[in-house]
């Protein structure tokens, strides 16, 4: 039996990225439907003892890091206890979360402590009345805050940012100077089709191109610096070595080609990739008793037929709006 997810353009699944929840506590305009959202059933979520045998399983078949993600993964009560059975798992490198930062303050300590690695936090705005326009709450102070917790507890803290035309682009500079303050990475995303509320449109995609335009205006030339091939972002710093900015350039740089990633979503649904279509349903073969074996074949399967990417959209000209919703997704 094959133990290495290659998938049918050669590519190694090295990544899974896990979602433990589709709810959130935030609207973001880019991400969650406007209204009448249908949540998942509780009983449907695959539960922590389900997900730490997937984990398991999945670092048998050459998954070297996981990330935690959602939906907004700490609205799903003791999310430490799954980061503390994830990071019992042998072989198995790192252990990360993204979060919007609102509840996360206060368990920082104990995630870092159950094993957590490093946090994404989302920020796309340094002004509280914008904060509230672009995610529905009023929650800019909370998530700065828990910011300020990551770097005192010395938890390596990335800033993930999605720059839409009209709406926050005006504030690059402002974040790169952030970066440069504190040394946190900034990663820019360019706006994806995979919104709840079909608003994606190409005009609104800020450019990684355009972006560094814009950064170079106003700072020393960014230099880029030795990239991991798979790692999405292009990362780049300053002469001067203060500050790391990343792109992920999903829309106008596609990294298909490198793509590591898989994932699972909140009620264990296999997706070899963020544009696809179709999935594996890992929770039946789970909850119907199934053997790891079963469920290898399944996962070797999945990965056999991954899909090009969103590289292969953008060639054939069919890119628009929500092509798949990232909150139950898990971005
Ligand atoms: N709730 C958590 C958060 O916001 O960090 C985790 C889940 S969220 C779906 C994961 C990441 O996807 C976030 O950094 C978010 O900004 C990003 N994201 C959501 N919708 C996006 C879109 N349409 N295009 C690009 N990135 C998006
Ligand atoms: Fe929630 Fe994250 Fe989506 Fe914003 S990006 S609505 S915080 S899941």
């Amino acid at each position: 039996m094959n133990n290495n997810l290659v998938d049918g353009f050669g590519r190694i699944a090295k990544k899974l990225r896990i979602s433990i929840t589709d709810r959130c506590n935030m609207q973001c305009v880019y991400c969650m439907p406007s209204n009448n959202t249908i949540w998942l059933e509780q009983d449907s979520l695959l539960s922590f003892e389900q997900i730490t045998r997937l984990a398991k399983i999945f670092v048998y078949l050459g998954i070297e890091k996981i990330k935690i993600t959602g939906g907004e993964p700490t609205v799903r009560g003791n999310v430490e206890n799954l980061i503390k059975s994830l990071s019992s798992i042998k072989g198995l490198r790192s252990i990360s979360m993204t979060t919007n930062g609102i509840l996360v303050k206060d368990k920082i300590k104990i995630l870092k402590e159950s094993g957590l690695e490093s946090l994404n936090i989302s920020l796309d705005t340094f002004k509280p009345d914008r904060f509230k326009a672009m995610s529905g709450i009023d929650g800019f102070y909370k998530v700065r805050n828990a910011i300020n917790t990551a770097i005192d507890e010395n938890l390596p803290v990335k800033i993930n940012t999605v720059i839409i035309k009209g709406w926050n682009d005006d504030e690059i500079p402002h974040f790169v100077r952030f970066s440069r303050d504190t040394g946190c990475v900034v990663k820019f995303i360019e706006f994806m089709p995979l919104d709840g509320t079909g608003m994606w449109s190409d005009e609104l995609v800020v450019s990684k191109k355009k972006m560094i335009e814009i950064i170079n205006n106003d700072f020393d030339q960014l230099s880029p610096l030795h990239n991991d091939k798979s790692d999405p972002a292009r990362l780049y710093t300053f002469e001067d070595g203060k500050g790391v900015i990343g792109f992920i350039p999903s829309i106008t740089e596609p990294f298909c080609q490198n793509c590591d990633r898989v994932r699972i979503t909140a009620d264990g649904k296999l997706y070899s990739c963020l544009f696809d279509k179709s999935s594996n349903n890992l929770k039946s073969l789970l909850d119907g008793g199934k053997s790891d074996i079963d469920i290898i074949k399944c996962i070797n399967k999945s990965v056999q037929e991954k899909p090009e990417g969103i590289i292969k959209i953008i060639k054939t000209h069919s890119l628009r709006p929500t092509l798949n919703v990232m909150h139950t997704i898990g971005g």
